[in-house]
């Protein structure tokens, strides 16, 4: 344990650069030019929390009497805040692969949810899957996700769609935020689809989760975010809004699933104030203009784009409008099983023609805020410590290989793992 009474300085570094993605935006396109990089940089840290990000050596020289430690780094690193992942379905059981291989045979949704595939597939398994089993199954997805840079995660329930299943869900993703490195912000997503084994209409099956869910995740505390997937075989508009609605009374985050083969759900998102929408493949120039008015938050989730063999989402258009831009893993076993959010954000950038500023901002300060975070996503004074490094001379490297160019060192909250 670390003592948060006494001023404990301790310096990491040097670092070739540091990439600070401080002062910057919250909205609209962003140059690389506009990025601050400090070459060979320092960071002070007070336990968990930054104190300042400057030159290694004014830093050295300029608090040398209350350093108690210096984290020399000996190799050339590139310094970066810790990547944020804002949307994922981490917590799952079973596979898809049958799916996968069938829809690139040329079946169609339709089909493949027949022969007893799609997301009601998985659903089946994590019902059945034991407590204990579905926690050590996503504790090891996000071992590999903190390995891979990302120090803090969203991740959703979902694949329980009833009362019994979705605490399940809830609670295990609680259970495994008290013992994990990484920071889980847990949503509940009980309007994933309308169950198979439910026949009283999508109403019904909301307002039983109001009735229902809502009170025992307020009693026990397992979220303080709702989502739905508002789209044709899943939610439509109108009980969206109301669900929403209904949920922001009660004091609850609220963020979407929009757009992603029709639109639709961007504009509830607006119009129920949701902090975002995620996905957005199906937006048009009557969207983007819509969500550039408003504060919500767009999501690309390129990883979908790649596991469905579809559109991305406008993710330049959206930027020159104007709008925030996110991007998130959509980790999950059916649309987007391969979870490395760098090779996708990577890969979306040279899509989108993004800039890399454009692409970090999306992974870290941005993504922040999707999750209502102020604390991380930035290199700067009172952020948490969350930082990672890339084995490279040239921030420039990092997007350049497209995932390849791993990680090698991550300090979560001041700690060096
Ligand atoms: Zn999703």
């Amino acid at each position: 344990m670390q003592n948060e009474s006494d001023s404990q300085l301790k310096l990491i570094g040097p670092f070739r650069q540091i990439v600070t993605m401080r002062d910057l935006p919250l909205k609209g396109a962003l140059k690389d030019e506009a990025l601050e990089v400090i070459y060979e940089g320092g960071i002070l840290i007070n336990s968990s929390q930054i104190v300042a990000v400057n030159s290694f050596e004014v830093l050295k020289k300029e608090f040398s009497d209350q350093l108690i430690a210096i984290d020399h780094v000996e190799e050339d690193l590139v310094a970066l805040p810790g990547f944020i992942d804002a949307h994922t379905h981490a917590c799952f059981a079973g596979s898809r692969a049958r799916d996968y291989a069938a829809r690139n045979n040329g079946k169609s949704y339709l089909e493949i949810a027949q022969e007893g595939g799609g997301i009601w597939s998985t659903v089946k398994h994590v019902r059945e899957a034991d407590k204990y089993d579905l926690i050590d199954a996503t504790a090891k997805r996000l071992d590999k996700l903190l390995a891979s840079g990302i120090t803090t995660v969203e991740i959703k329930s979902g694949y329980g769609l009833n009362i019994e299943h979705e605490l399940k869900m809830l609670r295990v993703i609680n259970e495994i935020k008290q013992k994990h490195q990484i920071d889980i912000h847990a949503t509940c997503l009980a309007a994933h689809i309308i169950p198979k084994d439910w026949e009283e209409g999508e109403e019904a099956y909301l307002q039983l989760i109001i009735d229902e869910l809502v009170p025992k995740v307020k009693e026990e505390k397992l979220c303080h975010r709702f989502d739905i997937f508002i789209e044709e075989g899943a939610f439509s508009v109108e009980t969206a809004k109301s669900y929403l609605n209904t949920l922001k009374e009660r004091g609850f985050q609220l963020t979407v699933h929009g757009d992603q083969f029709h639109p639709g759900g961007s504009q509830v998102a607006i119009d129920c104030r949701a902090i975002s929408v995620d996905h957005l493949e199906a937006s048009g120039d009557s969207e983007i203009a819509a969500l550039s008015k408003s504060d919500v938050i767009p999501v690309a989730l390129p990883g979908a784009s790649i596991g469905l063999g579809c559109a991305f989402t406008p993710a330049r258009k959206l930027l020159d409008q104007g709008c925030s831009l996110a991007i998130a893993s959509d980790w999950n076993p059916g649309s987007a099983p391969q979870g490395n959010l760098l090779t996708q954000a990577a890969i979306l950038g040279t899509f989108e023609k993004l800039s890399t500023a454009e692409v970090f901002a999306g992974i870290t300060f941005r993504a922040a805020k999707v999750l209502g975070l102020n604390d991380r996503g930035s290199l700067d004074k009172n952020m948490i410590a969350d930082i990672i490094a890339f084995p490279t001379k040239d921030y420039r490297e990092i997007l350049y290989h497209q995932g390849e160019l791993r990680v090698s060192k991550v300090w979560k909250k001041g700690e060096r793992l």
